[in-house]
């Protein structure tokens, strides 16, 4: 009879650094591939996000609308066989994931925006050797994917509705935490999925490496608040390819501490600048200008 143990982490903003956790411990009788999902009610048929049509089309679809309300965040841990996650770093690795949800929840009350975190995980880790390290990778884009699909989500679109149900959030989004080095990446869902109905109710998706294979530091709070940023609709400002210098530039000039153009560093110095913010749903105070900032398509 195996047994799937789920770590229910609340996250209470009232106490500094005060976190609850309330384990679940589930024991169950499981049909081939049952999920701890499907426990709760949940019939999971996933369908994965394409890459990006065009920036424009993330903002306001998707699970991660807008950066409003309660938002259940659902975070995994994926090790190979010779580099798997220790409790103490998956421990320190949710203290960082922690930290960028309380710094996106005080950017938000500067735009008179209140939201809530509520993080779910699994406590076991998936081991798989094929964890792809590159986002412009074909297996990159169906990875997010395959990982639900190994901790069991076997089927479903109606994960957002028992989510609802079950969670009080209205929103949702999925985390996982490789422990390779990479290039992270967010898969959202973009408007055209949202119109044929395949994105309606998809769970939005960042991969977050261990280690940065571009500049070889750990992952930083910065990076998970600037990709959480990303499902919601945040553009990056940073130039994307060659030719984006002088777009890059003038985002750089109207907003230098912006954390969609520099998310490494002290979390602290950073900013939703009030473009991410209108994108994010946080601002509804549009700017000629904004057009302009739009990345171009990679
Ligand atoms: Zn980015």
């Amino acid at each position: 009879m195996p047994q799937i143990s789920i770590i229910l982490s609340m996250y209470s903003l009232r106490k500094h650094l005060l976190w609850v956790f309330a384990f679940v411990s589930l024991t169950f009788t499981m049909k081939a591939q049952t999920s701890w999902l499907e426990t709760l009610g949940i019939d999971f048929d996933f369908d994965v996000p394409k890459p990006v049509v065009t920036y424009k089309d993330l903002i306001g679809v998707g699970s991660a609308r807008h950066m409003s309300g309660n938002i259940c965040v659902l975070y995994l841990f994926v090790g190979t066989e010779t580099s798997q996650w220790s409790q103490d770093e998956i421990e320190a690795t949710a203290q960082k994931l922690y930290a960028a949800e309380d710094w996106l929840k005080a950017e938000a009350l500067r735009y008179g925006k209140k939201v809530e975190f509520h993080n779910y995980s699994i406590k076991r880790q998936l081991t798989d050797n094929n964890i792809p390290s590159d986002p412009f990778k074909p297996d990159a884009v169906n990875y997010p994917k395959t990982v639900l699909r190994r901790f069991g989500y076997n089927s479903n679109r109606e994960l957002h509705n028992i989510l609802l149900r079950k969670t009080n959030c209205q929103q949702f989004l999925v985390l996982i935490f490789p422990r390779i080095a990479g290039r992270c990446y967010a898969s959202a869902v973009n408007r055209n999925m949202a119109r044929n109905g395949s994105g309606r109710t998809l769970p939005e998706c960042c991969m977050l490496y261990q280690i940065s294979n571009d500049t070889g530091r750990e992952l930083q709070v910065g990076r998970i608040a600037h990709e959480m940023l990303h499902l919601f609709g945040a553009w990056d400002f940073y130039a994307v390819n060659a030719d984006d210098k002088e777009r890059s530039d003038r985002a750089a000039e109207l907003y230098p501490t912006s954390i969609m153009l520099r998310s490494y560093g002290d979390i602290a110095q950073r900013s939703i600048d009030p473009l991410t913010a209108w994108l994010t749903g946080l601002s509804r105070k549009e700017q000629e200008w904004y057009k302009e900032l739009m990345p171009p398509q990679q």
